[in-house]
């Protein structure tokens, strides 16, 4: 569960990112925020991830205080919160395991990835991962050869090796072909359903929110502007 309360961010330029956010997101559920470009998605994203502190307002993420929390706290935290971005984020000159493998590994030095020095069991997790997005018969290949999808599945087989209790995603079909941006925006949503990962994903489309949103967040300057389902969403943002 995550819950935000009166969440204000304030960039150190004086930008308000987030403007007063109240928002409760049950286990399991799976939530599309969307809105323009500014509208403080990714904000929200990083703000949850303990990426960006909080200035105002109390966050919790599984009960855990988040905006108090020290840096051993917020590491114990984020090693339970898997990451995909728009831009994938894989180290692209070496294996899709390897990648795997980091995220697994995602705060100890990832040199220990790079080289393959992994035990059994976090391979074994790898493999599950890929298998799970379907993209095991690519475990052995050089990321960097990899389409775009197929880069943003590994992405999500390497948040998925984690065991994470919830899954935030910041534009993660935005660089992606319209036919792609549906399987992974399926794949995500089968995972949410197959596992129970509470999901949240930003958009800046709305068609898809409303096609994938069990739950559209419309956000605009820093705000909640409209929480509802997605076919409600039509003039939301
Ligand atoms: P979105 O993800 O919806 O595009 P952002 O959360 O990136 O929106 O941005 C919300 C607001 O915060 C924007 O005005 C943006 O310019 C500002 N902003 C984002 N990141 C920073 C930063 N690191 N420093 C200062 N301002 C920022
Ligand atoms: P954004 O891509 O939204 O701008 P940043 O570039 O600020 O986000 O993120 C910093 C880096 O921290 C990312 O490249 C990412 O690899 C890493 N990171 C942060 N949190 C996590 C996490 N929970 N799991 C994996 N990687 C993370």
């Amino acid at each position: 569960m995550i819950e935000l309360k009166d969440v204000t961010v304030r960039y150190p330029n004086g930008v308000v990112g987030l403007d007063g956010v109240n928002l409760t997101i049950p286990d399991g559920e799976f939530v599309v925020v969307v809105g323009l470009s500014g509208a403080g998605k990714s904000t929200l994203i990083r703000t949850i991830n303990g990426l960006v502190p909080v200035t105002s307002g109390a966050l919790l993420v599984d009960g855990e205080d988040v905006a108090g929390a020290s840096k051993r706290e917020l590491r114990a935290i984020r090693s339970r919160v898997g990451m995909i971005f728009q831009s994938f984020n894989l180290v692209k000159r070496t294996s899709v395991m390897n990648n795997v493998i980091m995220g697994q590994l995602h705060d100890i030095p990832s040199w220990r990835a790079l080289v393959g020095l992994w035990s059994k069991a976090e391979k074994e997790k790898g493999y599950q991962a890929l298998e799970r997005v379907g993209i095991v018969e690519k475990t052995w290949t050089r990321a960097s050869e990899l389409s775009g999808g197929q880069q943003q599945r590994v992405a999500i087989a390497r948040a998925l090796a984690q065991d994470p209790s919830v899954m935030l995603a910041d534009e993660p079909v935005a660089s992606l072909d319209p036919p792609t941006a549906q399987m992974v925006m399926k794949d995500l949503q089968r995972i949410n359903r197959e596992l129970g990962i509470t999901t949240l994903v930003n958009l800046h489309f709305l068609d898809l929110a409303r096609q994938y949103g069990d739950r559209v967040i419309g956000m605009r300057g820093g705000k909640v502007v409209f929480d509802g389902t997605g076919a409600e969403a039509d003039d939301a943002v």
